[in-house]
């Protein structure tokens, strides 16, 4: 048996397709179908009806022909006959009941005009399938007007009665079940404590948008929203309770619906109010459909913030309370629900970081940022395995003689997508995440290798030393002492050749296991040098109790006498008392960003004892340090 079963349940957007019925029937009670009249005595009505019943197949012998014209009458089904051109052949009186008419009116029309069986094409074609033979039957769901005013909804079944050339319609009235299907999905689709749509409808909304507005030819093609957080809605909710949470929602939510229906009324919402709805907790969005661009959205934005800045007056407290509110606005075509979603959330996130009360806007270089920040974060494990790393090396030079006394290793990312990375790319990054720990082993393991095969390379050399930098995170989440003495007896380089560069907040405070970790690496002969001295607590007579040896002062000092004409007098004061006091506390001293022979000269007559900078060299890759011992390790400085 083949079937056709076609829906005619409303669309997405909550249009229906649907009849007026009777269309037969005028005002004056004549039809406008030829051949049928109305004021046809009502006995020769009755006979046309009766003659045109059809004679059942399978007759069973105690049952008359006249058993069965009873029957179709006395039926609460409505039913009606149809020839295979689909005009009315019969209709029985519960036929004529719902839709208005005397059943004997109903001869010779329409069936599809009466039963809207032609309005969707793919309820017609399936229509004419059954009509011609071609299908043995059609159900469909259809709305139908009734003369009265009130819809009904109808089921429809369309098959052909056996043994006869005569198509049955019969038509159930499925009102009730539809209209309490309609309430059952309401409750399904909204909030009960704002009585907004929910996050379902609100999906189901956002996506039938997307899809028309990028294939329609009319409207702007583009789509706007808005996705709002209360800020520090929790607090109301733990000190108040969530009775007066839930006030507080559902007044939030009555004070947006107004700004949605008032932006309609100003003509930015295209005559439509935008969609607002509540997506959990303290969360609501803004959907504008068929937007105009950034500057309707941020209108609607800044309306909704002066909305909520009004106090609340619930149950005898007053409330303020403020929003963040993220504010995205774009082509429909190829945006996705997800991908406009995720913009309005990281926005979202924008306008709390920013300072919360405000709206923000998606701003895609932003964005792109953060993507690379999160693509990086989350391949820099791989890329130490991959190899993807390399070390540059930075002499540290004898203020005195200009020679080189030892390098700075400082590690580079080759990027296969991004190129050659900078470690202020990624060391902070690898701090977040942990990766440090295996991209610092990786490094110190390398200059170590690197330092001992420039030491066998020249053994009448005084030989150089190798400054490695060491992050707070591998002191602590990892055993530094056992990786260095692992590394040491691994490579042959001795202890002394080796320094560890850790910045002042790293050792400031250490106690416990940190401070045992510099103790014994000290014990072991490493250097322990203090990175970047000066940017933070500065404390001298703090670090000249922990095992340290060097300072390196930060670039900031130099830089600060950098110019002979703007001589900076009180930087050059500190460095100086800095240098004394480091040398009295056994520290010996180097300056950073060294990048002129004149500063250089300075930090000579001051007492300072090494210096790195570009003034002597760049950071460079390991063949050109090769090349520099050659030349007996002097420099340019
Ligand atoms: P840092 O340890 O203070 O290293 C010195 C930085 O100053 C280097 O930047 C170097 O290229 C730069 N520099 C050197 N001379 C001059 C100069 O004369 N003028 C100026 N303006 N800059 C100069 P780089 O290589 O970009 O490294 C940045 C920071 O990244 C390093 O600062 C260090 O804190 C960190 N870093 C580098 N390699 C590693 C590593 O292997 N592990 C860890 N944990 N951190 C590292
Ligand atoms: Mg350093
Ligand atoms: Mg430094």
């Amino acid at each position: 048996m083949r079937e056709r079963a076609v829906s005619g349940h409303p669309d997405r957007t909550g249009r229906t397709h649907g009849a007026t019925l009777p269309s037969v029937t005028e005002r004056n009670g004549t039809t406008k179908e030829p051949g049928v009249r109305a004021d046809r005595p009502a006995a020769a009505r009755e006979a046309t009806v009766a003659r045109d019943v059809p004679e059942p197949a399978h007759e069973c012998p105690a049952a008359s022909f006249g058993d069965y014209r009873t029957a179709f009458h006395a039926a609460r089904l409505p039913m009606a006959v149809l020839d295979r051109e689909g005009r009315i052949l019969a209709a029985n009186p519960a036929f004529g009941e719902l839709l208005g008419t005397d059943p004997g009116r109903l001869v010779a029309a329409t069936a599809a005009d009466l039963a809207d069986l032609g309005s969707d094409p793919r309820v017609q074609a399936a229509y004419r399938e059954v009509l011609s033979g071609h299908s043995d039957r059609l159900r469909c769901t259809r709305r139908l007007k009734h003369p009265s005013g009130h819809t009904l909804w109808v089921e429809i079944t369309v098959e052909p009665l056996s043994g006869s050339e005569r198509i049955l319609l019969s038509v159930a009235d499925s009102s009730d079940r539809h209209d309490l299907l309609a309430r059952l999905r309401h409750l399904q689709m909204h909030d009960p404590v704002t009585r907004l749509p929910n996050r379902a409808l609100f999906f189901e909304r956002l996506s039938s948008a997307l899809e028309s507005a990028s294939v329609a030819t009319t409207g702007t093609g583009r789509i706007g929203l808005c996705y709002l957080d209360l800020d520090g809605f929790k607090a109301v909710n733990d000190t108040l309770g969530h009775r007066v949470g839930d006030r507080l929602l559902s007044a939030v939510a009555q004070r947006l619906t107004l700004c949605a229906e008032h932006a309609a009324d100003r003509g930015t919402g295209n005559g439509r109010a935008h969609l607002v709805a509540r997506l959990g907790g303290d969360e609501f969005a803004l959907l504008v459909e068929d937007s105009t661009g950034t500057d309707q959205l941020s209108e609607l934005a800044q309306c909704a913030l002066d909305a909520l800045q009004r106090p609340f007056d619930l149950a005898g407290q007053r409330l303020s309370v403020s929003a963040s509110i993220g504010v995205v606005e774009r082509a429909a075509a190829g945006t996705t629900a997800t991908g406009l979603m995720q913009a309005a959330d990281t926005t979202l996130y924008w306008a709390k970081e920013d300072g919360k009360a405000r709206w923000t806007l998606f701003d895609p270089e932003r964005n792109a940022h953060r993507m690379t920040r999160q693509a990086l974060s989350s391949t820099l494990r791989p890329a130490v395995d991959r190899g993807e790393f390399t070390l540059e090396y930075q002499p540290l030079v004898g203020l005195d003689d200009g020679r080189a006394e030892g390098v700075e290793a400082l590690v580079r990312w080759r990027h296969p997508q991004f190129g050659m990375l900078s470690p202020n790319r990624f060391i902070a990054l690898a701090e977040e995440n942990g990766a440090i720990v295996e991209l610092g082993r990786w490094v110190l393991e390398q200059a170590c290798r690197q330092a001992r095969a420039w030491q066998l390379e020249r053994p009448g050399d005084r030989p150089l030393f190798v400054s490695v930098n060491v992050a707070v995170r591998q002191v602590w989440d990892s055993d530094l002492v056992a990786d260095v003495a692992g590394i040491l007896a691994a490579t042959g380089l001795p202890p002394e050749l080796l320094q560890l560069e850790l910045t002042e907040s790293a050792v400031m405070g250490s106690a416990g296991r940190p401070l045992q970790a510099l103790q014994a690496l000290s014990d072991m002969g490493v250097r322990i040098a203090i990175d970047d001295f000066g940017t933070g607590y500065s404390n001298l007579a703090y670090l000249s109790r922990l095992p340290v040896s060097v300072l390196k002062l930060d670039g900031s000092f130099v830089r600060g006498f950098r110019s002979q004409e703007h001589p900076n007098p009180a930087d050059e004061t500190i460095v100086e008392a800095l240098v004394a006091l480091a040398h009295r506390l056994g520290l010996t001293v180097t300056a950073e960003c060294v990048e002129s022979a004149e500063q250089a000269a300075r930090l000579r007559r001051i007492g300072c004892d090494t210096g790195q900078g570009w003034l002597y060299s760049r950071p460079v890759p390991p063949e050109r340090i090769d090349a520099l011992l050659d030349a007996g390790g002097r420099t340019g400085g």
